[in-house]
């Protein structure tokens, strides 16, 4: 596995920190416009860390975003977007790459939702959908990240 563990990272301020003891199930960049909007940026980019390999080590996120059924965690003073909490998926953490300490090897495996993008906005991503893949094709997206060397790893 290419992922240096444990790793640190941190809101722009670094009053929230954390940890993270588990390398991803896959990482990913999102094109949505939901995305867009509270990253400030075109695309936003995520590790889905397995729920257990993932612990807040100072600070108290709070809910930002859509105060919805899935909870978007922000650090209360420089309300970066930190984390998520999916709706009805709590076996992962959907981390931003942005937030991690030491980045390499973060490089997004899948981009979802193309079709909101920026049509200059490239990520590089192996794995590109105009939406969401199916969900039967997950499993063999995760199995694929494992197999996977990022660039710059
Ligand atoms: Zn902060
Ligand atoms: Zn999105």
């Amino acid at each position: 596995m290419h992922w240096k563990l444990p790793r640190e990272g941190g809101c722009r301020c670094g009053q929230v920190r954390f940890k993270v003891s588990a390398a991803p199930y896959v990482t990913m960049a999102c094109h949505c416009t939901g995305c867009q909007r509270m990253s400030s940026s075109a695309f936003s980019l995520s590790a889905a860390i397995p729920a257990d390999g993932f612990e807040v080590t100072q600070g108290e996120p709070v809910i930002g975003g859509l105060h919805g059924a899935t909870r978007h965690y922000f650090c209360p003073r420089c309300m970066s977007w930190m984390f998520t909490r999916p709706e009805g998926l709590d076996w992962f953490v959907n981390i931003r790459s942005t937030m991690i300490d030491d980045t390499g090897g973060t490089a997004p495996f899948v981009e979802t939702w193309r079709a909101e993008g920026f049509a200059w906005a490239k990520t590089g991503a192996p794995h590109s959908f105009e939406k969401l893949p199916p969900d039967d094709a997950w499993e063999g997206l995760m199995k694929g990240y494992r197999e996977w060397t990022p660039p710059g790893a």
